[in-house]
């Protein structure tokens, strides 16, 4: 398909000047913006056709190669100017032009909006808060927008001045012969604009640090690692761009009684060897409080046992988990001299190994361990 002369897009005259040119393409781009078009198709079409004139027409050196060799001088797919990115930089004229309409004037207009970095904060929660939920207030240092220069890091008062050196642009050219090389401004890193007069507030940065606080509800059931996002409260956008998003990561404390392990609790709990041997009632503790635990005889030391349901309700939903008490068999300390007569008495009284039910299996083991090495 033919192209239309981009003059004759636009409705202005070959010898237009720039101003002419900018306002044509303006009252184009307010009529077939597709956002205000979203039922007619070729409204896209034109708004499209029109930008692609307004890019070539508005740049001095593009617009000659255009007057010179027609579409061909201007068209990457024809090869023969050499210009690069024929469309590529769309978002930058949208900036362009419709910050000025919707009163943006002031602002750095190269480079087009930018996103905010998400941000991550590291919040220590006990295994109580994880495992119940709660709700905790942070103070989160988060970059905003400079209210002093509301952005634009110049000084109150003064704007950022076009830079000299690529009027604007935030690009330069470099002609080699038939071809130009197309590089970021050096003077103005491809802002297209230099801050002469910076705000004292952010010295030109147009972001500042501030100290927000939010409140963070904490589900029940979450674990180590796991993360929050809360969304919007990341880092604060440049030139319009949206907030990044805030991850709250939970580390969750060491807790003095309880490990966790998935939707399990485990707790150790210390047995005399008297309740061991002969059985007997345990005081444990659950996260709800103390429960009664029926200890058999002859219980072993490290055994577990199963408090069913006393575990965890995971954060993703399902039954809770167990708790599970270890019986640690205590050696009695601090014994006085009669006390140590009986364990000796005690002693002489057992006969053969059918009251140690793991030492024979272990000694055999031992043998045979050094037997075979
Ligand atoms: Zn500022
Ligand atoms: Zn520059």
């Amino acid at each position: 398909m033919a192209k239309r002369d981009f003059y004759e897009v636009l409705g202005v005259e070959k010898g237009a000047d720039a101003k002419a040119i900018k306002s044509a393409y303006r009252k184009l781009a307010m009529k077939y913006h597709p956002d205000r078009n979203s039922d007619d198709p070729k409204a896209d079409e034109k708004f499209r056709e029109a930008t692609e004139a307004y890019e070539i027409l508005s740049d001095a050196q593009k617009r000659q190669a255009y007057d010179q060799y027609g579409h061909a001088g201007v068209d990457p797919q024809a090869g023969a100017g050499g210009f690069s990115g024929g469309s590529g930089n769309f978002s930058d004229i949208f900036g362009d032009v419709f910050g000025d309409i919707f009163g943006g004037g002031g602002r750095a207009s190269r480079g087009g909006p930018q996103r905010g970095s998400d941000l991550r904060y590291n919040l220590e929660i006990t295994l109580e808060q994880a495992v119940k939920g709660s709700e905790v207030k942070i103070k989160v240092p988060t970059l905003v927008e400079c209210k002093t220069c509301k952005g634009s890091g110049a000084k109150d008062g003064s704007k950022p001045t076009t830079c000299g050196t690529c009027h604007g642009q935030g690009q330069i050219r470099m002609q080699q012969g038939f071809f130009a090389v197309q590089q970021t401004c050096p003077s103005c890193r491809g802002q297209g604009t230099i801050i002469k007069d910076p705000c004292g507030s952010c010295h030109g940065q147009g972001v500042q640090e501030e100290t927000k606080t939010l409140n963070v509800k904490i589900p029940a059931g979450v674990d180590n690692g796991d993360r929050i996002r809360l969304s919007g409260e990341g880092e604060a956008g440049t030139r319009g761009g949206p907030s990044g998003d805030l991850y709250v990561q939970m580390n969750v404390k060491e807790h003095p009684i309880f490990e966790r392990d998935g939707k399990n609790l485990y707790c150790d709990v210390p047995i005399s060897i008297v309740d061991a041997a002969l059985g007997g009632e345990l005081e444990v503790p659950t996260l709800e409080g103390r429960v009664k635990l029926k200890i058999p005889a002859e219980t072993q030391s490290g055994k577990l046992f199963r408090l069913r349901g006393k575990g965890v309700v995971p954060v993703r939903g399902g039954a809770a988990g167990d708790l599970l008490c270890r019986v640690m068999v205590e050696t009695p300390i601090n014994l006085n001299n009669e006390q140590k007569e009986l364990l000796r008495k005690f002693q002489a009284s057992l006969t053969g190994e059918s009251h140690s039910p793991n030492k024979k299996s272990w000694f055999e083991s031992v043998k045979d361990f050094f037997e075979n090495k």
